[in-house]
């Protein structure tokens, strides 16, 4: 079958020759209507997501990439490289090659990691470009089906009082999940039990199983099951109750303080993309955030996105010092580290 079809490509000798009758014929109006050359192919743009496929970041980054793919005719995928609390996907991106084709979709983690990890093989701050911000997402505070307290106020009795017993799924250390989770565990003075996954993804799919039995977690992950009932929705993390979420009460009206906690994302290119590069992926970010489908699809997981003026490289670079400054007191004082 192979040898059959590679001797059919083999010219005969009769058809060669009347190709050389034919192209010495027709050797001129050949040449001028040939195509001008093709422009070379623009690269595909390739955001890493330092977490598992499923979870809040990559959620977020699908809706960017079509958004972005649609607004550039380009095409732009998404990568997860989890692990380490996105961690280990900061670190690649880092590390590749800074022409502006692989750009790093992170979040808090950005601000956390650095003191969490003391050998961490990247600064946050110094080798990255910052491109822009790209949305603010709630955290909520989520229950397995069938968790013995629906409520509140008996959920935190329930956790205090069962501390030891307690399951908490979480993405790493150094994810939002787990410092939602220590922020709770700072504010009810308890230590729970916690288990690490790759993203808050795989988390949710084990606590929808009812392998764990609490874990903070994005509206952009949250908000469909609690709808649908497949998780028992506890709280949210910030100031006051969610416009499209009114069932859910602020963690704040349980008493619960130091908790308030809206989880930025942003956009970072490796240190060394050139400027003129950096300005425009951070154009073609802030003509994506425009986009209907992207709009729509985070005012559903109640994401708040970012302005033309947070979705910049200054805007990021303000908000990352900020970020940094707020945990890193916190972070310290609690005194855990992952290694
Ligand atoms: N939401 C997760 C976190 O805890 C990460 C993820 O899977 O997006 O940071």
């Amino acid at each position: 079958m192979c040898r059959r079809s590679l001797s059919r490509r083999r010219p005969l000798p009769w058809l060669t020759a009347v190709a050389v009758l034919a192209g010495g014929l027709l050797a001129a109006p050949a040449v001028a209507l040939s195509a001008p050359p093709a422009p070379p192919a623009e690269a595909s743009i390739t955001l890493v997501v330092p977490f598992a496929a499923k979870g809040p970041t990559d959620t977020v980054a699908r809706a960017l990439a079509a958004a972005m793919s649609a607004r550039s005719g380009r095409a732009v995928l998404v990568e997860n490289r989890a692990g380490s609390g996105g961690t280990a996907g900061a670190a690649a991106v880092a590390a590749t090659r800074p022409d502006g084709n692989t750009l790093l979709l992170h979040h808090v983690g950005m601000a956390t990691a650095p003191v969490l990890y003391r050998s961490l093989p990247y600064d946050s701050r110094r080798d990255f470009e910052p491109i822009g911000r790209v949305v603010d997402v709630p955290m909520t505070l989520v229950a397995r089906p069938g968790f013995p307290a629906r409520t509140l106020p008996h959920a935190i009795a329930f956790l205090k009082r069962e501390r030891a017993s307690v399951i908490v799924a979480y993405a790493g250390m150094g994810a939002a999940s787990h410092l939602c989770g220590l922020l709770l565990s700072i504010a009810l003075d308890v230590d729970f039990i916690q288990v690490p996954y790759r993203g808050t993804g795989p988390a949710l799919a084990d606590l929808q199983a009812g392998r764990a039995d609490v874990m903070c977690d994005q509206t952009t992950n949250t908000a469909a099951p609690i709808r649908s009932g497949r998780i028992v929705g506890l709280g949210v993390t910030s100031a006051g109750r969610l416009p499209g979420m009114p069932g859910l009460p602020a963690v704040t009206e349980a008493g619960i303080r130091g908790l308030e906690l809206s989880i930025w994302h942003g956009l970072f290119a490796p240190r060394g993309t050139p400027t003129a590069v950096v300005a425009d992926r951070a154009a073609l970010l802030r003509s994506a955030l425009a986009s209907p489908a992207f709009v729509a699809a985070m005012k559903e997981m109640q994401a708040v996105v970012a302005t033309p003026r947070q979705a910049t490289p200054e805007g990021l670079a303000l908000l990352l010092g900020e970020e940094t400054a707020r945990w890193a007191p916190i972070l310290r004082k609690a005194g855990q580290y992952a290694d």
